[in-house]
């Protein structure tokens, strides 16, 4: 078996670290020099997403192509498709790519998500009602790690927009974050992780900690509605939902992000099997095996020059596993590297 997977970063690393373990060849398709993923892949290939050459030679090397960033052009996905199967399929990623059919995907599952209006031009932020405010101005495409969002306090500072589509969203006071990762198999089968309690800094995942210390009932809805998502969308593969939870105890979906997910990280240390398992598996038709909490975890980030306190260290503490990702670049806000410690 031979999976190809477009994108080379950490997550596609770690997909091919796993691999191995399941005796199924990998195989990197990546715009990237620096692709942590090319260090543990079989073969890879660095070109364009747009180079057609290129991704035929990749095509009729593999089996079952899956990808591990979401901002893929469809094009690509629907190209390939055409030729070997694409897990998640090209139309999911094409609703979850641009953040306004997104939401109005989730709306329409009647799951809630926190209010939003589409921009496409500045005066239209004259127009939005004085207590919308304070709210975030999100490109609708492409954003990753609060790229491309702004926080707009109140309608009386104008802002100028750039020609791109937006969407505005309510700000909203947060309690907390959690994230559900589900895999549903071929033969329909679907598995829900506990809900991981998630805190950013400067809107880039922080820590992650397993499981969320959150009311039963919010982990339940959680669960409830990421499932009907992957159901709704006739999901294969893992997906990560990202959900708010505001101080009245209300859960809102955030973001859907169909793939694996940083937040999961901790699952290859406190789960019988990690998120990057449970994708293999799914995508390459594995049997399924029902993810179980070993024990409880806490994942941190390493982003930038923070990567240097572990990298070259022999001694780490106990109970502590240190990811690095072999990335050269070490640019402020990268993400380099992680450590998972399990709390017994
Ligand atoms: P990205 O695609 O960059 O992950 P998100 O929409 O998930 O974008 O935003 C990143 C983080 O910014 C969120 O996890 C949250 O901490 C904060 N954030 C985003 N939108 C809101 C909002 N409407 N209200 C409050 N905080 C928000
Ligand atoms: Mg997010």
């Amino acid at each position: 078996m031979k999976l190809g997977i477009l994108g080379g970063g950490q997550l596609g690393m770690m997909m091919c670290q796993e691999a191995k373990n399941l005796k199924i060849s990998t195989f990197i398709f990546t715009d990237n020099e620096d692709s942590p993923a090319t260090k543990f892949s079989n073969e890879h290939i660095i070109a364009q997403y747009d180079d057609f050459e290129k991704l035929e030679k990749f095509i009729q090397a593999c089996d079952v192509i899956t990808y591990e960033f979401e901002n893929i052009p469809y094009k690509t996905l629907n190209h390939i498709s055409k030729e070997k199967p694409v897990y998640p399929e090209p139309q999911i990623n094409n609703v979850i790519q641009d953040r306004l059919t997104e939401k109005e995907f989730i709306n329409d599952l009647n799951i809630p998500t926190v209010p939003y209006l589409p921009i496409e031009e500045s005066n239209q932020l004259l127009s939005v009602e004085d207590n919308f405010f304070p709210a975030i101005l999100k490109t609708r495409r492409l954003g990753y790690d609060g790229k491309g969002q702004t926080v707009i306090d109140s309608k009386a500072k104008k802002f100028q927009i750039e020609k791109n589509d937006y969407i505005l969203e309510k700000k909203i006071e947060l309690k907390t974050e959690v994230s559900v990762i589900t895999v549903r198999y071929q033969d329909n089968s679907l598995f829900s992780y506990k809900p991981i309690e998630n805190i950013h800094k400067d809107q880039i995942l922080h820590t992650s900690t397993s499981p969320a210390s959150i009311s039963i009932e919010l982990q339940d809805k959680a669960i409830k509605w990421s499932q009907e998502i992957i159901k709704a969308l006739n999901y294969v593969g893992v997906i990560c939902i990202e959900f708010f939870i505001d101080r009245f105890d209300n859960l809102f979906v955030n973001e859907i992000a169909p793939r694996v997910h940083n937040s999961g990280h901790l699952t290859i240390e406190s789960y019988n099997i990690s998120q990057f398992q449970s994708h293999l598996r799914a995508v390459c038709n594995l049997s399924p095996i029902a993810p179980e909490l070993k024990t409880k975890a806490e994942m941190l980030n390493l982003l930038g020059e923070d990567i240097f306190k572990y990298r070259g260290q022999l001694k780490i503490e106990k109970n502590t596993f240190f990811h690095d990702y072999y990335k050269q670049n070490a640019k402020k806000g990268r993400k380099m590297g992680h450590v998972t410690k399990i709390i017994s």
